[in-house]
């Protein structure tokens, strides 16, 4: 009955690439974006429940019924009428007296809810013609299992989801290694993370929005690993090799003692506070537990608070002074030390779905970054007056996202100005600065340099734009390579560029939390780097081990 029965107790080794580093075994939970692919299990608790999964089974009955007329006098019209048969022939099977009641059965006598009992059924009818030594017989067991695909993907809303609705194995993800087909923005911010114990995905490159999360949770994650969804189910056994990017289904018990270890690993026992070799060490953030962890660390500020996961959070628009809170909540949370907060980057990787922006063919080339903040004055002009209105409270950062000239460099500071000056605010605490993450706005960064006061560079972006690699895209990940010398023929003349205009110039991807990238980047002229605040302690011991100040 069930397809992943005969390899319940093997263990099986699948290769995909490392999201984030960790090595974590425990059950699983599927989340799924189109749930009917794994069927949702769990018991009718009452007559009630029954009635209605009956009643369900009765109505898709019916439009599927009418659904297969349809298609069988539309086929019989185009291609003729022995091909239409295939559909009619369908329409009997799924209607049969004995599978009908077999189902109903299922959901009345074992209180199987509906889609669990239409699966047990046909996947039991599918198992027996199959092995059947009748040719014409044989083949009717496809019917069956486009029956099955047909009423069960009426019977889904589709909608993403937890699989097993917490009902069995499933626990919404707490305490379980979540296996979805790709990590999204909007997943990971609607499940407790603290709780999660590692995400194995079908699809999903390394600096994916939502792998950076994932990452700076410290949660092992595995991506590319293809068909996986269909493979396990709730509650299976799985180890997640973060390390080397592979993922063990039934793990042996030799497997897990060798690759998990019992204590957790420390992963620095000694901590340089300050700023060691001259290089700034500040915190990326999304929320207010990551600053709470930058705090904590000793980050030397906030280098990058990505304000769109606020959005994506709240599912809506947020309003001025929810904005103002929040924001001025995160600047007291750092006591005065600097922070940058990036205007809201959506776009590509990071969809705000409730925005409801029309389809687009090319959404890493679409209406995202600043063209979006442009395009969205009453939005820009909000967000604009929340942080004027911090100023006068504490110092903030003002950054622009995906920067593309000096004239759009114009009209956003220009558009910010006017917004500014319908709110009490501090002039003099508030500074603004460009992201340098798109190839052109490099070609005019001295000029972009004389309007702002300070850069930050968005590697992740920039590798993407500059060698037109998908950074969500695990097919290609193996050439989105921060160490290509084009990359950093640009990184060292933009510091120059900052050197001469005698103003700061950061960066603020992924890369530079790399082992043995500071270094290199100070060698370069850049001497602040914004990263995750799980990977400050490390960042600063290499540092302070270059400086001579630890061995
Ligand atoms: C970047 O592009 O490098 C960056 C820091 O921003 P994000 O990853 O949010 O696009
Ligand atoms: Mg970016």
């Amino acid at each position: 009955m069930n397809q992943f029965v005969h390899d319940r107790k093997k263990q099986i080794k699948f290769k995909g690439i490392s999201i984030s580093s960790g090595r974590v075994a425990g059950r699983i939970c599927l989340y799924s974006a189109e749930r009917h692919k794994a069927v949702p299990q769990y018991s009718l608790t009452n007559e009630d429940a029954v009635e209605k999964d009956l009643l369900r089974y009765e109505e898709i009955l019916n439009q599927c019924s009418h659904e297969l007329n349809m298609i069988a006098s539309d086929v019989a019209e185009k291609v003729g009428k022995a091909e239409s048969e295939i559909f009619l022939t369908q329409k009997h099977i799924m209607n049969d007296p004995k599978v009908v009641a077999a189902v109903r059965g299922m959901v009345k006598e074992e209180k199987k809810n509906v889609e669990w009992a239409i699966s047990d059924v046909m996947s039991s009818y599918e198992e027996k013609f199959a092995s059947l030594d009748n040719q014409y017989l044989r083949e009717r067991a496809t019917d069956i299992g486009e029956i099955r695909r047909r009423l069960l993907g009426k019977l889904s809303d589709k909608r993403s989801g937890f699989v097993c609705h917490g009902q069995e194995h499933c626990k919404h993800g707490q305490n379980r290694i979540i296996v979805a087909e790709e990590l999204t923005p909007d997943m990971i911010v609607h499940m407790d993370l603290e709780k999660v114990m590692g995400f194995v995905t079908e699809h999903g490159g390394i600096t994916s929005h939502a792998a950076i999360m994932a990452r700076s949770l410290g949660i092992p994650a595995v991506s590319g690993i293809a068909g996986i969804m269909d493979y396990v189910k709730c509650g299976d056994f799985l180890l997640v090799n973060g390390d080397d990017g592979e993922v063990y289904y039934n793990p042996n018990p030799e497997t897990i003692s060798s690759l998990v270890p019992v204590e957790p690993v420390q992963s620095e026992t000694v901590c340089v506070l300050g700023s060691p070799a001259g290089m700034e060490v500040l915190a990326n953030a999304s929320t207010i537990d990551d600053v709470k962890q930058a705090w904590a660390v000793g980050a030397d500020g906030v280098g990058l608070f990505r304000t769109e996961i606020l959005f994506i959070k709240a599912g809506r628009l947020v309003s001025e002074q929810e904005q103002y809170d929040y924001y001025l909540k995160v600047t007291d949370m750092m006591h005065g030390k600097p922070v940058t907060f990036r205007m809201l980057d959506i776009g590509g990787d990071k969809p705000l779905p409730f925005l409801r922006i029309k389809q687009e063919a090319n959404p890493y080339l679409g209406w995202r970054g600043s063209r979006f903040l442009l395009g969205n004055p009453d939005f820009f002009q909000t967000q604009i007056r929340a942080m004027g209105k911090v100023s006068c409270m504490n110092k903030i950062k003002i950054l622009f996202p995906m920067v593309i000239d000096v004239n759009q460099m114009k009209a956003l500071l220009d558009a910010a100005d006017s917004a500014l000056k319908e709110v009490q605010c501090d002039r003099k605490n508030i500074e603004f600065g460009a992201m340098f993450e798109v190839p052109s706005a490099f070609l005019q960064a001295s000029k972009i340099y004389e309007l702002v006061d300070f850069g930050s560079i968005g590697s992740n972006d920039l590798i993407q734009y500059l060698f037109a690699i998908d950074r969500t895209n695990e097919l290609v990940s193996q050439d989105y390579n921060p160490e290509h010398p084009v990359l950093w023929e640009m990184l060292s003349s933009l510091s120059e560029t900052a050197r001469k205009h005698g103003k700061p110039l950061s960066i603020c991807g992924e890369m530079a939390g790399r082992e043995g990238m500071p270094t290199r980047l100070l060698d370069s002229g850049i001497h602040s780097l914004s990263i995750t605040p799980r990977l400050i302690p490390r960042v600063r011991n290499e540092m302070a081990r270059y400086a001579g100040v630890l061995v």
